[in-house]
């Protein structure tokens, strides 16, 4: 369970309503169960419920199971697609290590607006579910020009190119330092914007094949490619 607390052996924390509920009600736990706890930053800790009420659960802190591990310096700038198909890229971004998660909106996004507490919420329960003691971070959905006009040249942006004008991603991807990739929306990307990411030196286009993927199959396949080489 994520919680926004300090951990540390013999504290008492008592739950939000949601996960009070979630684990009152939906998972029927009990007195004395043991849960997993973390925040973020100090690793992994046990938790034993010691008040299981129905709006309220109070828990102490037991030992350290995990230590923080380092976790990579990933960005995924994703167009917002839709139907829930932001909602799954989220999932699949917290999942495959994502750090930062920018919903941005370019010429030919269709999707109007973002739900952002619904996108945190899926980051977190993805978070929990695979077990990987960070929540990704959600930017403040904002246009790609913009996006692109305050970024920091440091961090090398993999711009996934459908027109193919790129080389395989897993040929591109630099050794070391920050990385993001940014895939665009069900129409994919405007001429213009190809033009603007050309004059960027920071963006490289790259692609993940011959065949046009769905916008939401080629955020996933780029970031297990990068994950599968550069990835923890
Ligand atoms: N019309 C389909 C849809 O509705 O999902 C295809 C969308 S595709 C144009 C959306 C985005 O996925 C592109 O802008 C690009 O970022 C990425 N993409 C898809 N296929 C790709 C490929 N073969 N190489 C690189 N990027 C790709």
């Amino acid at each position: 369970l994520y919680v926004a607390a300090d951990l540390a052996a013999g504290a008492v924390l008592t739950l939000g309503k949601d996960q009070s509920h979630y684990l009152a009600n939906v998972m029927r736990a009990k007195l004395g169960e043991m849960v997993l706890l973390f925040n973020g930053r100090d690793g992994e800790w046990q938790g034993e419920l010691t008040d299981v009420g129905k709006n309220a659960v109070r828990l102490v802190i037991g030992a350290q199971t995990r230590p923080q591990p380092p976790e990579p310096d990933l960005w995924l700038l994703a167009a917002p697609l839709k139907k829930d198909n932001t909602d799954l890229v989220a999932e699949k971004a917290a999942e495959l290590g994502v750090s930062r998660l920018w919903p941005v909106f370019t010429r030919r996004t269709v999707a109007a607006r973002v739900n952002t507490d619904r996108l945190r919420a899926h980051l977190m329960e993805a978070a929990e579910q695979c077990e990987r003691l960070t929540v990704p971070d959600l930017a403040e959905p904002a246009a790609l020009d913009k996006v692109l006009a305050g970024w920091d040249p440091a961090r090398t942006l993999m711009f996934l190119d459908e027109s193919g004008s790129g080389p395989p991603l897993a040929q591109a991807l630099p050794q070391s330092g920050p990385l993001a990739v940014l895939v665009g929306p069900e129409g994919g990307f405007a001429p213009e914007e190809r033009a603007l990411l050309a004059t960027c030196a920071f963006a490289r286009p790259v692609s993940l094949g011959p065949r046009i993927l769905r916008a939401e199959t080629a955020a996933i396949a780029a970031l297990a490619v990068v994950q599968a080489i550069v990835g923890d």
